[in-house]
């Protein structure tokens, strides 16, 4: 078994070498960026989705399911938005052996396979608000290296569109996002920042966008979703209008809110460590893996009662998992760290005779269970492993930025970096020159550390207007 690289030093060598060995995805599909989704990373696709669905739908929003191939004429409509993607596109242009007259696009995302029926379905304002999502595939002809879960080319999409009476109901749903997403992110015990991102790069056709963003060593960040707000600029081409109490017709204001299985990639990239993934227990694909430890006198006693433990895990919803194979135990133990299983529990004779197991959490904290209040003890050791590992991910979060007060020392940063930025595209892209990176926009909320006033902008000096603003090299 080959000793993972280095995570600080060698970061994506890292990355790629825990998705591959904890078995998450079979990367050999001979299409580049469509990844297979393996058992095991299946499952933990399906914890993710529930946390989403979960949240979203305790915010007034359902489920819908939208075609994936749209009209080109339909795709059209938003100038802004097809110059955005044109160059991203997949095509459908024939039907077996016939040209298509209209040809289809292959959704890279869905505001308009969904805008022109919205038009339909929104016509009085006793209609409003529209909060729909759907949890589909889309397409996106990635020219970059694409990465499993954080860069591909088939992607596993959840997108929230919604329809809202004006601006200011619209505005109130991008915070009611970033509130659904502070509870999702929870569950990932992933600490980010959300940050509104600059003009120019900025979702296209939207008025504004919050990208929310994490940090994952080094100057790096990763994307992990985004919401925005797109006042009137897709109601207006796809004539979504409704009646007004006064009478008057009015446009929607819409608003949208993206994630995808980069919360995967940022779930690994930001717990994992030297021994491969770790998973909070709310999305691990198993939160307990049991193993029975037969010694040369021990006979049928551990595997019996392992046995007796993963089925009553079960019983009590817990995703428990017996590796009763022939393996050596240390195999086993080796095999599940690096699949970052939250507990372990061992059963040898001792075990099975005393009726208590021995316990060890992913950060290799042990302890013991008594097999008559398993599923109390087992639930209290993970509570107290999420817990420490959300304290192991908030130190590195607030040790990942830093100030700097001149372009030259964003030059070989070895962490995000804070800025004062008077604002201007021009400087803007100064600080991108100058780290090497991205300029991410401006906090949303406030930052680990408080700042104190923005001094003068980092690039031209100008006081007036300057604002603290997130540099850093994007995945
Ligand atoms: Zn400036």
């Amino acid at each position: 078994m080959a000793e993972l690289p280095d995570k600080r030093t060698a970061f994506m060598d890292w990355y790629l070498a825990v998705v591959e060995a904890s078995q998450l995805t079979d990367k050999r599909y001979p299409v580049k960026g469509m990844n297979v989704w393996t058992p095991y990373g299946f499952r933990a696709r399906r914890q993710l989705d529930a946390v989403l669905v979960r949240e979203i739908e305790a915010t007034g929003s359902a489920a819908v399911e939208f075609p994936a191939l749209i009209p080109s004429t339909e795709f059209a409509k938003e100038r802004e938005h097809i110059k955005g993607f044109d160059a991203q596109v997949y095509w459908v242009t024939k039907g077996g052996l016939t040209d298509l007259d209209i040809p289809l696009v292959l959704r890279p995302t869905s505001e308009t396979a969904m805008y022109p029926i919205f038009a339909v379905w929104v016509r009085s304002h006793r209609d409003l608000p529209l909060n729909v999502y759907q949890i589909v595939n889309t397409f996106r002809y990635e020219t970059k290296t694409t990465r499993p879960f954080i860069r591909v080319r088939e992607i596993h999409f959840f997108e929230e569109h919604t329809c809202q009476a004006n601006e200011a109901h619209a505005t109130e749903r991008v915070r009611s996002n970033l509130a659904a997403f502070r509870r999702m992110a929870e569950a990932f015990a992933l600490p980010y920042l959300p940050i509104r991102r600059p003009e120019w790069d900025k979702f296209p056709g939207a008025f504004y966008s919050v990208a929310l963003d994490a940090p994952v060593g080094e100057a790096r960040t990763l994307q992990l979703g985004s919401i925005h707000h797109y006042r009137e600029n897709f109601s207006r081409p796809y004539g979504i209008r409704y009646e007004a109490p006064d009478g008057s017709q009015q446009y929607v204001h819409q608003t949208t809110f993206g994630l995808s299985e980069r919360l995967l990639g940022a779930i690994v990239a930001v717990h994992g460590d030297a021994k491969g993934a770790v998973f909070p227990s709310a999305v691990a694909p198993y939160q307990v893996v049991v193993i029975p430890i037969p010694g040369s006198e021990a006979g049928e006693g551990p595997l019996r009662t392992a046995t007796e433990a993963t089925e009553r895990l079960h019983r009590h919803g817990l995703r428990a998992h017996l590796d009763g194979g022939d393996e050596r135990p240390g195999a086993k133990y080796y095999r599940w760290e690096t699949a970052g299983v939250p507990l372990r529990l061992e059963v040898g004779r001792r075990e099975a005779d005393s009726r208590s197991l021995t316990s060890v959490d992913r950060l290799g904290t042990k302890g013991r269970v008594a097999l008559d209040r398993l599923e109390h003890e087992v639930a209290e050791r993970l509570a107290e492993f999420d817990r420490a590992l959300r304290a192991r991910a908030d130190a590195a979060f607030a040790a990942a930025f830093s100030t700097a007060t001149s372009l030259a020392e964003l030059a070989g940063s070895t962490t995000v970096r804070i800025v004062a930025w008077c604002g201007s595209e021009e400087c803007g892209h100064r600080i991108e020159t100058a780290i090497d990176g991205a300029l991410l926009g401006t906090p949303e909320e406030p930052l680990p550390t408080p700042l104190g006033d923005p001094g003068p902008c980092v690039a031209c000096g100008a006081t007036n207007g300057s604002r603290w603003a997130v540099a850093g090299r994007p995945l």
